[in-house]
């Protein structure tokens, strides 16, 4: 998950819109046509009231978005009056780390924008740009290449000048300065909401800022994480959230991710020809990722015993053969290759009934977040994941997140207790616990958004819950 993204200072001139590396709005977008063939019962049906919430959505990028005439004549550098377009407002979605990090932030980022009647814009640079189809007819939500500051989102300058943490922060070390937050005179806001955000950043989460926060029609956020369970909490937000997600909160991410986030030509080519090479005619589909974050303490063969030992106690993959089994095709995504040699070995080569298949479609070694083709492998992994029909999953990867909460199938997650922790358990034993919903976890919610032990003190009783996988995150229930 450590891998910054690197932002390349492109810069056009003069000031027009220019498309750079992604579906041109007019192509068709094969995935949106074809996935409901390939996943029959999964696409969710949203109801009325988002339905209409997302096309509201939808005319408002195409009249303020970067194809639109007022988008040319807006400039955050501009002043109050000018620089958003007559009554546009935006939130730029700059990205953090691995991918299954980004597609959460990214998420969470387009729920804010439609609670808050702003357009998204995102800054994919050149290792995201070919992933995805454009969302919005007849627009884009390509952050245009001549934005001012394109090449110092990231930087620790911007974030000093720009970030509402740092300016709550200023505010407080200087409290009798006579600027009130209640009178903004600045157009463009940084949201700082990575997992290294200040307790000045987490202030973003109360109520009484959000407030100054709408009246700034830029703001450009910057976030790692599925921050949508502390929206929920907002009383700000929580009717409207209401409304959108009625006895629905738990398949948040598996509606507005299968909304948002329609696989490109090129990347649905790629999930298609391996799906329907080796999963198609496989009776049961069933998906096994494994991420491991610390060799050291979790080393291959360790892993692999607990992978085996959850997928044979919880009867995903039998002990022994039955020829009255029904076929199974198993997908083993990792970066690695050894876990896949090491299920295949096992189980593979078994004809007749009971044929188990078992396959792997990319082992990149290492992560290289900055890279495009690496990024088009990890998105197909994670969509052919999502295509499974049981899914075993690495604790605290957003990775696996990710694919539970598009495919929404409640995946087994597999934990691995920290010997520290838990010297009871031998190191093979891993927790291996069904998920209660195919919600992603928030890893490093505020210390205010967690429900008391009466699950009031926040307002947040019923609505977020710690996540089985990480104790200190929170995910809706
Ligand atoms: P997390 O670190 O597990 O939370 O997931 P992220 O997706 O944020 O970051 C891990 C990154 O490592 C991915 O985005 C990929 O770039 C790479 N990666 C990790 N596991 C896999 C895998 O199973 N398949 C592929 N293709 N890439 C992976």
């Amino acid at each position: 998950v450590l891998i910054a993204t690197v932002c390349s200072p492109i810069s056009y001139f003069p000031l027009k819109f220019a498309l750079s590396g992604s579906t041109p709005p007019e192509q068709t977008c094969e995935s949106r046509e074809q996935r409901s063939s390939y996943l029959k019962h999964r696409t969710p049906e949203l109801p009325p009231y988002l339905l209409s919430k997302l096309q509201a959505y939808e005319r408002r990028h195409r009249r303020c978005g970067p194809l639109s005439e007022s988008f040319n004549t807006t400039s955050p550098l501009g002043t109050h009056n000018d620089s958003a377009g007559g009554d546009c407002k935006f939130v730029v979605y700059t990205p953090s780390q691995g991918l299954g990090n980004r597609i959460l932030g990214l998420t969470s980022t387009f729920l804010f924008a439609l609670l808050t009647d702003r357009v998204l814009l995102v800054d994919f640079s050149a290792d995201m740009g070919e992933l995805f189809c454009e969302p919005f007819p007849n627009s884009t939500w390509l952050l245009p290449g001549n934005f001012p500051f394109k090449s110092d989102l990231y930087g620790g300058w911007f974030r000093d000048v720009y970030s509402y943490g740092k300016l709550l922060e200023k505010k407080e070390k200087t409290a009798s300065d006579s600027s009130s937050s209640s009178s903004p005179n600045s157009t463009l806001l940084q949201i700082f909401l990575d997992d290294k955000y200040s307790e000045y950043d987490k202030l973003f989460f109360k109520d009484e800022n959000q407030g100054f926060l709408e009246k700034i029609p830029w703001l450009v956020l910057i976030s790692d994480g599925y921050f949508i369970p502390c929206l929920f909490q907002m009383q700000t937000f929580r009717s409207e959230l209401e409304k959108l997600f009625p006895n629905n909160k738990s398949t948040v991410f598996h509606q507005l991710g299968n909304y948002l986030l329609a696989p490109s030509n090129q990347a649905w080519s790629l999930i298609t020809k391996f799906y329907d090479a080796h999963l198609a005619k496989a009776e049961q589909r069933i998906g096994i990722q494994i991420r491991v974050f610390d060799p050291q303490a979790t080393p291959t063969p360790v892993v692999m015993k607990q992978i085996l030992s959850c997928t044979e106690t919880r009867r995903i993959l039998p002990r022994s053969r039955q020829s009255n089994e029904t076929s199974k095709a198993v997908l083993v995504a990792s970066l690695s290759s050894e876990f896949y040699e090491g299920i295949k070995n096992r189980y593979g080569g078994r004809s007749g009934g009971g044929e188990i298949g078992v396959y792997q479609a990319s082992h990149e070694e290492t992560q290289q977040s900055y890279k495009s083709s690496h990024n088009m492998k990890a998105w197909a992994d994670m969509y052919l994941l999502s295509m499974s029909d049981v899914l075993v999953t690495s604790g605290m990867s957003t990775f696996g997140y990710v694919a539970a909460g598009i495919g929404g199938v409640r995946p087994w997650i597999v934990t691995f207790p920290d010997p520290k922790d838990h010297p009871d358990v031998p190191g093979w034993a891993a927790v291996c616990e069904r998920a209660v919903n195919v919600e992603p976890c928030f890893h490093f919610p505020p210390w205010f958004a967690y429900p008391d032990e009466q699950g009031t003190a926040s307002g947040g009783a019923g609505l977020v819950n710690r996540c089985e996988d990480v104790p200190w995150g929170l995910k809706l229930v």
